[in-house]
């Protein structure tokens, strides 16, 4: 070897040596900093948002405001030049479209109350039948003369018959009979008789229909494929209808009669006084299928020779909303740090382009939603994507990672990571080496231990992606006292954790996207 062949080779290691030391994906990983993080953050995860409930208006906004950053950082809007993938999603709910008796109109949950979810029904009738207090008993029966089957009844769903003493007219005494203490058996008896209807007046209707209407119980969201008519309730059995003394007043107005008069009557006489009731009635209710107006929000950065294998880098941006005391779940941990990490992963990928070091592959950035109502959003995009799966070669997912679990308190330095080796040993070796290389975390791989009882392989959007034989990596921090609760704010992040588990991701995306091969599917491990 000549003089200069040497002096060649040692200036080569010299400045190889000096490059290493800030190789160029560092430089990019670099522009992934806490400051800017915080920004998003402390929008993301701002009261303005309001728990970013999949279907609600704070979700929109925060898919709003993912959608400007993607435009700001020259990213591609891949949906047909949108950055929103609408996803379908649907729901059941209970609804009264019609209730009028005589020439009034009634409001369901103001003004009377059904409980359950009903089939859809139109009934129609041109009478009511009165049936007293719908007791049959030895001495004293309601329904003896009158047949109910297929009628519209209305009921006193209280007590039982009195005489003028107040005495019970079966037991005879003034402590009443089985009749008056138990309601159901009141009710199973008139339901065996097959009415179409019961009008049952009770005294306490109106505080049932406050507490019920309060308690609002939501109906589990669903992709609307998943969500046929058959789906939809098939109890078909009598419709119990409750209403308010005063709304019977106003239906038995219009006949001449009062509840006081038709009671009086059964006093007086000491006998049922079941009859027909001249009056039209019309109700039509059930359930239905609602649509919920959601969407995954998608950034695409095009490589160059491979730009046709994709890696996908999740988090979702929806959360669980405000809880029934009003207070709002600002979810900043859960899944604010996810959707912030992959903004500044985004950056630097771009950054990286602009500066002529393009991934070879091309990268999804996409925000999901319906996280929380079942990994909906990840499961309507492994159903409908937007790039092949085939082509997909891996899938990143964030899921909360910046905030320390109880078990680290004492060494924070750590992230849970799960799913790297269960389809491809070779991923699992990338994340390894990207972390050796630059971030140095502790890896803890609990979760990914198959009879871990938590089963959080499961349990976010990259199964959606396992689920299609697509090699994942899940990052996650564990779950802490704030989980799904108030206090999962702004102000308990700790921003350079969550950027140094943030860089980890950056380093594994990028050696994923600029290797010569796609790491390989070799294990189907649980
Ligand atoms: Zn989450």
């Amino acid at each position: 070897m000549s003089i200069k062949g040497i002096v060649t080779t040692i200036l080569f290691f010299v400045l190889t040596g000096c490059y290493a030391q800030r190789s160029v994906p560092s430089t990019y990983a670099e522009l992934i900093d806490p400051t800017s993080a915080r920004k998003h953050l402390t929008i993301i995860a701002s009261d303005e948002f309001e728990g970013r409930e999949t279907g609600k208006v704070g979700a929109d906004k925060a898919a709003n405001y993912i959608a400007q950053q993607f435009e700001l950082l020259g990213l591609t809007a891949p949906v047909n030049s949108s950055y929103y993938q609408p996803v379908e999603l649907a729901t059941k709910a209970f609804s009264v479209d019609t209730f009028e008796v005589g020439e009034h109109t009634f409001r369901h949950e103001k003004d009377f109350l059904i409980i359950g979810k009903r089939s859809k029904q139109e009934i129609k009738t041109d009478r009511l039948i009165f049936i007293g207090y719908g007791i049959s008993d030895k001495h004293y029966d309601d329904l003896a003369k009158i047949d109910i089957t297929d009628k519209v009844v209305l009921l006193l769903n209280e007590d039982e018959p009195r005489d003028k003493m107040g005495k019970s007219l079966i037991t005879g005494q003034t402590k009443g009979s089985i009749w008056s203490t138990s309601n159901s058996k009141r009710m199973q008896h008139i339901i065996s008789k097959k009415p179409k209807l019961i009008l049952a007046i009770s005294k306490n209707a109106d505080t049932l229909i406050q507490q019920i209407s309060k308690k609002k119980y939501a109906e589990k969201i669903q992709l609307k494929e998943d969500l046929t008519q058959e789906n939809l309730s098939t109890d078909h059995s009598p419709t119990v209808v409750y209403i308010s003394p005063q709304t019977a007043n106003l239906i038995l107005s219009s006949h001449g009669y009062n509840l006081e008069k038709l009671k009086q009557e059964i006093t007086e006489s000491g006998k049922p006084r079941s009859r027909v009731l001249k009056s039209t009635l019309k109700l039509s209710f059930g359930q239905k299928i609602i649509d919920v107006k959601a969407q995954n929000v998608l950034g695409y950065l095009e490589g160059t020779d491979l730009k046709d294998e994709l890696l996908v880098i999740t988090a979702h941006y929806d959360h669980i909303g405000v809880n029934p005391n009003g207070e709002i779940n600002n979810g900043a941990d859960d899944d604010g740090s996810g959707v912030t990490a992959v903004l500044e992963i985004a950056k630097a990928f771009a950054r990286a382009k602009e500066n002529g070091h393009s991934p070879r592959r091309s990268i999804l950035f996409m925000m999901v939603t319906g996280e929380e109502k079942g990994l909906l959003g990840s499961d309507y995009y492994t159903r409908h994507p937007v790039f092949p799966l085939n082509k997909t070669i891996a899938n990143l997912n964030i899921d909360m990672i910046g905030r320390i679990d109880p078990s680290h308190f004492a060494k924070a330095d750590y992230v849970y990571l799960v799913g790297s080796d269960k389809l491809s040993s070779e991923l699992h070796h990338i994340s390894e080496a990207a972390n050796k290389t630059y971030t140095k975390l502790d890896l803890d791989y609990r979760y990914n231990d198959p009879n871990d009882p938590e089963k959080i392989y499961y349990r976010s959007d990259h199964y959606n992606f396992a689920k299609n034989d697509i090699p994942v990596i899940f990052y996650f921090n564990g779950v802490h006292e704030d989980y799904h609760d108030i206090g999962d704010t702004v102000d308990k992040i700790d921003f350079p954790l969550l950027c140094k588990r943030a860089k980890l991701v950056f380093y594994t995306a990028w050696d994923l996207v600029t290797r010569d091969t796609k790491p390989i599917v070799d294990s189907h491990k649980k």
